[in-house]
């Protein structure tokens, strides 16, 4: 039986959930739950100047949103750099690396030199192979023994094999003349010590790889599936920038897409699976396989995003989505429903969710429930209400009193009127949106007299009747 699957998001805390981070966690979130594996997450904090606890919680704000649950404990590579160092000194102990004494000024000088004679300005410490007696007692770094021929090959499961040629590799540092550990050090310790078998990450890290390749072969270590997966371009098809619009995982949010079309959406941006463009979430566990993944850049199409967001809103369950519309007006700081509202809402979400493509529109279409009497009509429904309309509506209302109230009998009884008035049921409609919901674009006539019940439509009609 092969190992159980471990992946990781690991971040570096920036102030905000990038949209091509949120992707990257959900491609590690979806291999991961579809083979009953683990998602771990990894704060990359080691500098101190950025990751501030805002910065992280901004991270956690967005992966919440997206519902990108993690397993264990938050790991913050910061406070494991002890263990890092640790490793350097261990590969110190085996040979595997050496303590470098040259100064900035002598590198300076070397690099000036090569460049100088034409050659490569790569760093050969003279430090490499020297007699450990000859040491001096001054400032080191510890830099790893790089192989000096032959090629290293990373077998990607995206880009294929990538073929690097050793003699382009320097000796890199480990450790800096503090003891502090470098990045590249960290993340193959964390990784190794986390026990990550896949690291599916942006592209612009697969030049690490390489580097990071030189520490697990020296340490004995197995290397993980690496996946460097595209960055997300523009319409453009230049890198994404603010110029392309919203760059943070929650801007999505106070825009009021929903988490779910926001997850398939991200989901199909770079990866496949045959032509579904549509699919639950158990769908993408299910189908998310590293072979789906596209080797080129995946353009950020914001009319893709909504007409996603609008099918999961239409298929999905009326209290979640109630929840999600509460949750969606707190992020973006307006007003809270009050529980008639919020019941309101739910009982209209049939008639709302059809053709609203983000939850704003949603609740727009959900204003004549969430409104209150007086209706104030705005200035297209008043053209609705002229006196004949007033009058009209004064009519009607008699024949509203009693009788059943369901679909059909209200069906019935304006035809029956319109007919009467020797017209049609499509004249009507303008002045009972303008007195059911001051609006003149609303959900159907029934529906809104469905939802608000017999006693607050005629309210509303004898409101604006005269
Ligand atoms: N911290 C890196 C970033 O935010 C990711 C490193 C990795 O995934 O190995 O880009």
């Amino acid at each position: 039986m092969s190992a159980p699957v471990v992946t990781r998001f690991a971040p570096s805390p920036t102030g905000f959930l990038h949209i091509g981070g949120a992707r990257t966690a959900l491609f590690n979130w979806l291999y991961a739950r579809g083979r009953g594996g683990k998602f771990l997450l990894r704060i990359e904090d080691t500098d101190r100047a950025r990751s501030t606890p805002a910065a992280t919680e901004a991270i956690l704000q967005g992966m919440a949103w997206l519902g990108l649950d993690h397993d264990g404990d938050i790991v913050s590579q910061f406070e494991n750099a002890p263990r890092h160092a640790e490793v350097a000194l261990d590969l110190l102990a085996q040979g595997k690396a050496y303590k470098c004494f040259a100064t900035q000024e002598e590198i300076a000088a070397f690099r000036e030199a090569a460049k100088a004679e034409g050659k490569s300005t790569l760093y050969h410490s003279p430090w490499r192979d020297a007699d450990p007696a000859s040491h001096p007692d001054a400032p080191y770094v510890v830099r790893i023994k790089a192989p000096q021929d032959g090629t290293t090959v990373i077998q990607d499961a995206v880009q294929g094999d990538v073929t690097i040629q050793n003699n382009t590799l320097d000796d890199m540092v480990l450790l800096r003349s503090d003891g502090t550990p470098v990045y590249m050090l960290a993340v193959v310790v964390d990784d190794h010590d986390m026990g990550v078998t896949h690291v599916v990450r942006g592209d612009d890290h697969l030049n690490n790889a390489a580097r990071q390749m030189m520490i697990y072969q020296a340490m004995g270590w197995d290397v993980p599936v690496w996946a460097h997966i595209p960055l997300i371009h523009g319409a453009d098809g230049k890198k994404l920038s603010k110029r392309h619009g919203a760059l943070g995982a929650q801007e999505y949010q106070v825009m009021g897409f929903p988490a779910a079309g926001m997850r398939n959406y991200l989901a199909r941006l770079g990866w496949s699976h045959g032509d579904d463009e549509f699919f639950t979430d158990a769908q993408a566990m299910e189908w998310f396989d590293l072979d789906g993944i596209r080797k080129s850049p995946a353009q950020f199409d914001l009319k893709k995003l909504e007409s996603i967001c609008g099918q999961h809103i239409a298929q999905a369950d009326d209290a979640a989505l109630r929840q999600e519309c509460e949750s969606y007006l707190s992020a973006a700081g307006l007003p809270a429903l009050t529980e008639t509202q919020s019941d309101g809402l739910e009982r209209a979400m049939y008639c709302l969710k059809e053709r609203a493509k983000t939850l704003p529109e949603l609740i727009e279409k959900a204003h004549f429930v969430l409104t209150s009497r007086p209706i104030a009509p705005d200035e297209k429904a008043q053209k609705n209400l002229d006196s004949v309309s007033r009058g009209m509506l004064n009519e009607l209302t008699p024949h509203l009193q009693n009788g059943s109230w369901d679909r059909e009998t209200l069906e019935e009884v304006m035809n029956g009127f319109a007919a009467a008035h020797d017209t049609k049921f499509g004249k009507l409609a303008g002045p009972l949106r303008a007195a059911l919901a001051g609006r003149a674009v609303t959900p159907s006539v029934y529906d809104m007299m469905l939802v608000l019940g017999r006693d607050e439509t005629l309210a509303r009609l004898t409101d604006l009747a005269e």
